[in-house]
């Protein structure tokens, strides 16, 4: 479900990728041979291995160290306002975010960090959306197997700002709900509550 990494005995050197740069620079009628240009290439290469970094990280694997002794701990777990940037793969332009996770365990919980990590380990390739939910949703049910999982994402795409239709100020939010959270209403409902809650202090 993943999706599979690039064949890495294909994958370009760096200095290939810093030639690429250089023809991007060129066809937007720039010379990278100028004094400002000259360490662009290099720098555009090493913020690509940040952007990108997802790649190189199996999600699931994040999520193999559970703790079982909860004292019988059965309600939602949810992290909210999990930031995430990440890029589309239609235009490489930023989206800016932020995942709400939530799971209702079944016996087995995980650290709350390694949910965050799942989360940047699918929103640091490139993506659009509806899969970035999907995917995190998914990922966390198959591996704990939990009563259910509810992943919301809002987030402002770049390619809509700056570019083509020019609309700053959209947010666009997806959601998958799998398990209880999908068939049980009241589930749903007591998650949106605790969605909407103000935080009860300053941290
Ligand atoms: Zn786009």
């Amino acid at each position: 479900m993943s999706v599979p990494p690039s064949d890495t005995s294909k994958r370009p050197t760096q200095a290939e990728a810093e030639q690429a740069v250089r023809t991007l620079l060129r066809w937007a009628g720039d010379n990278p041979d100028r004094e400002g240009l000259h360490d662009t290439p290099a720098r555009v290469a090493r913020a690509y291995t940040e952007f990108f970094c997802g790649y190189e990280i199996d999600p699931a694997a994040l999520l193999r160290r559970t703790f079982s002794e909860v004292e019988g701990y059965d309600e939602i777990v949810l992290l909210r306002d999990i930031r995430f940037e990440s890029h589309c793969e239609h235009h490489l332009a930023p989206i800016i975010g932020r995942a709400h996770v939530a799971y209702l365990p079944r016996q087995r919980v995980v650290g709350i960090s390694k949910l965050a990590r799942v989360v940047d380990a699918y929103a640091k390739r490139l993506q659009i959306q509806e899969r970035l939910t999907a995917q995190i949703a998914n990922t966390i049910n198959d591996e704990l197997e939990p009563h259910g999982v509810a992943v919301i994402i809002e987030s402002s795409h770049e390619c809509m700002t700056t570019r083509g239709v020019h609309k700053p100020g959209v947010s666009m939010v997806t959601s998958t709900m799998l398990g209880v959270f999908r068939e049980n209403s009241d589930t749903r409902r007591e998650l949106m509550a605790m969605l909407n809650r103000p935080a009860a202090c300053e941290f």
